[in-house]
């Protein structure tokens, strides 16, 4: 029984350095990791440290990290008798990194997420693909021309809208056609996974409007603010999540003296942009990173649409892993 492998995975949803951990046993004998690590746990057996391998690391020994229970009670500030003051980071900041995407009430945020290997079977509805993008990341063209390129397999999900059709248009293809007062009854029924104005009319994109792409037994792919997340993260939808980020350049010191000299204004103008480009990928990293599967720079449209196109196609064939709520 003792060689038997250990089935128990978890994600981290910190970053651990033992080096940095004055409650640790032995900080020699502590596994670093970073933030969406899996970590195959190897006992349990004691309540506050247990020993895992990071999956995917060539070392064979065990390390020890902070338990569930452990790192959690740290997390709420109940720590132990001082035992991890100096590791503690201000609650603060964590808080404040979390942010709306987290519920401080929900200890998996904080600490670790069970999770198991997942592959869609044949029979089974295809996984949600959940497009999320920084500034400047137009991840919406990006989901067009996807799909444009495999209609049969792949769509999007039809949105609602209280703007009236146009003559070419067809209820429930282009959109969904409905009342302003339809729609506002569907907002508060919470039909909406999210919904914006344009031009004084509104656009939504339903739940209902997902499930009828995957009835079909098509890939559905949303394009959506993270903060739409929480609502689809469930075992019916079993999103995959793709962060997708501009290239951003690198800053002023890269330039060259002669585009300074030549487009100063200009110089000027983008600077701003990509520092804000820049910023909006930290946000987003730092709220919503815990729930990313997979990170695409963008470069230019044309090869992040084949590499989206190569990860859709890797979605139905191989395995990967999602939270075990998620499957049991
Ligand atoms: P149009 O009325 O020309 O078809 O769409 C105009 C704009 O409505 C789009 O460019 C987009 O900004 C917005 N829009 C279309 N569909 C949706 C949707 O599902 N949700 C949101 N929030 N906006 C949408």
């Amino acid at each position: 029984d003792r060689f038997r492998e250990s089935k128990v995975y978890m994600r981290a949803l910190f970053d651990y350095i033992p080096l940095e951990d004055k409650a640790t046993p032995c900080q020699e004998a502590g596994l670093p990791f970073t933030r969406g690590d899996i970590l195959q746990v190897v006992t349990q057996d004691d309540p506050t440290w247990w020993q895992a391998k990071r999956v995917g690391d060539s070392n064979l020994r065990a390390g020890l990290i902070p338990s569930k229970q452990f790192q959690e009670s740290y997390f709420n500030g109940q720590y132990i008798a001082g035992l991890r003051r100096s590791f503690r980071l201000s609650r603060k900041d964590r808080q404040g990194s979390a942010g709306e995407g987290s519920d401080p009430g929900d200890p998996d945020f904080m600490t670790y997420e069970e999770v198991t290997r997942y592959q869609q079977r044949p029979n089974e509805r295809p996984r949600l693909v959940v497009l999320i993008g920084s500034l400047g990341a137009r991840i919406n063209e990006l989901k067009q021309r996807v799909i444009a390129e495999n209609p049969h397999r792949y769509a999007v999900a039809v949105p609602h809208t209280t703007r009236p059709k146009k003559p070419h248009e067809k209820d429930g293809v282009e959109y969904h056609f409905v009342t302003k007062q339809q729609f506002d009854v569907d907002t508060l029924n919470n039909k909406f996974i999210e919904h914006g104005e344009y031009k004084e009319n509104q656009y939504g994109t339903s739940i209902e409007a997902i499930r009828s792409v995957q009835a079909k037994n098509k890939m559905c792919i949303v394009d959506v603010q993270p903060e739409a997340l929480k609502r689809l993260r469930t075992a019916e939808f079993k999103p995959y999540v793709i962060f997708v980020k501009p290239r951003v350049p690198e800053g002023r010191r890269r330039r060259s003296a002669v585009t300074i000299y030549f487009n100063l204004l200009l110089y000027f103008v983008q600077d701003e942009d990509i520092q804000e480009m820049r910023q909006s990928a930290i946000q987003i990293d730092q709220q919503y990173g815990h729930l990313v599967d997979r990170i695409l720079i963008k470069e230019d449209s044309v090869s992040a649409c084949a590499e989206l196109r190569g990860i859709l196609e890797r979605l139905e064939k191989e395995s990967f892993w999602v939270p075990v709520s998620w499957v049991r």
